[in-house]
């Protein structure tokens, strides 16, 4: 039976250690703050940004949430990012995903500064992560790093195999395992929708990173016994007898699959919370690096 990595337990750890880094750029006169831009109604997308406000709140930073409503127009969105690069009290901003179908988000990304962008997915910070020199990875790569590396998994020389390729888990979390670094040096195997022989494939790995957006995809005749799975997905599944009428599930079959694992994040409080204690950190990061430039 797995030993549950408890994501949730982490993200406080974490998220108390950035409480000195916060006492001391208050003491010289910075709070560092985060602007998060949501457009539209998606409830899911509420959840979250309701959640990062909250956390930066507890730990006495500045939040500010900007809400627009689905029908904004691109440039409309863009001079909000404009301004907010401009405004001293902002050091992070983050525009919360997915966009209405109508809008280019990559040129949204593109109008953020590097130096704000506290998700890490400018093409300036996203390259800067590939070469190894990033300080702003991305939250959720970033966070799955720092569970490993405090549960003493060390990827070095082990099979990694991550199932997605999007350019905010999959890709980047398969570039910073590879990395010649400290909690790096994988063999790493990324698969997709395209990929032949899945099981062939995820039956390979030692640390399995699934990210696939599918309810309870990988079963457990998909792993082999000892695996350490990282499951990303948080996928709502209709459960009529719970207050909400769903419940969350990941990509992954719990119970199936933490009869073999080794160790196992399970959904929800596993990679959610981290996530959003990364966030903090890049937040903090951003304004220790902006307020040492004056
Ligand atoms: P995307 O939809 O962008 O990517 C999904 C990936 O899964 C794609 O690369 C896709 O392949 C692959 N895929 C889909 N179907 C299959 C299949 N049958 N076999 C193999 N691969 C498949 O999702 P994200 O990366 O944005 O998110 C993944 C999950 O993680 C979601 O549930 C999301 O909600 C969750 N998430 C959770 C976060 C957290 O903080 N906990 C943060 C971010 C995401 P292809 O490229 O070929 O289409």
């Amino acid at each position: 039976m797995a030993q549950i990595i408890e994501g949730r337990e982490v993200a406080k750890k974490i998220k108390r250690e950035l409480k000195p880094r916060i006492a001391a750029l208050k003491d010289a006169g910075t709070t560092p703050g985060l602007a998060t831009v949501l457009v539209g109604d998606d409830p899911a997308s509420e959840t979250y940004v309701n959640s990062k406000a909250r956390t930066c709140e507890k730990l006495g930073m500045y939040s500010q949430v900007i809400r627009r409503e689905a029908g904004i127009r691109q440039d409309e969105l863009e001079d909000i990012v404009r301004s907010l690069n401009e405004n001293p009290d902002i050091h992070g901003i983050l525009v919360q995903s997915p966009l209405p179908s109508h809008m280019d988000e990559l040129a949204v990304t593109l109008t953020i500064i590097p130096e704000k962008d506290v998700d890490g997915f400018h093409p300036y910070n996203v390259g800067m992560m590939l070469i190894g020199r990033g300080d702003l990875l991305p939250c959720t790569p970033y966070g799955i790093i720092k569970l490993l590396e405090y549960y003493g998994i060390d990827p070095s020389g082990k099979e990694v195999v991550v199932v997605g390729r999007s350019n905010i888990v999959g890709k980047p979390v398969a570039a910073l395992l590879m990395q010649k670094a400290k909690m790096a040096n994988a063999t790493v195997t990324v698969a997709h929708s395209r990929s032949h022989n899945l099981p062939e494939i995820t039956r390979r790995a030692d640390i399995l990173i699934a990210a696939i957006g599918k309810p309870e995809f990988i079963s457990g005749d998909m792993v082999k016994d000892g695996v350490v799975i990282i499951d990303v997905g948080v996928n709502r599944v209709d459960d009529p007898g719970s207050e909400k009428g769903y419940r969350l599930v990941g990509d992954v079959q719990f119970d199936q699959c933490s009869q073999r694992a080794s160790y196992i994040t399970p959904v929800p409080g596993g990679i959610g919370p981290m996530t959003i204690a990364m966030l903090m950190s890049n937040t903090v990061t951003a304004a220790e690096r902006l307020s040492r430039r004056g």
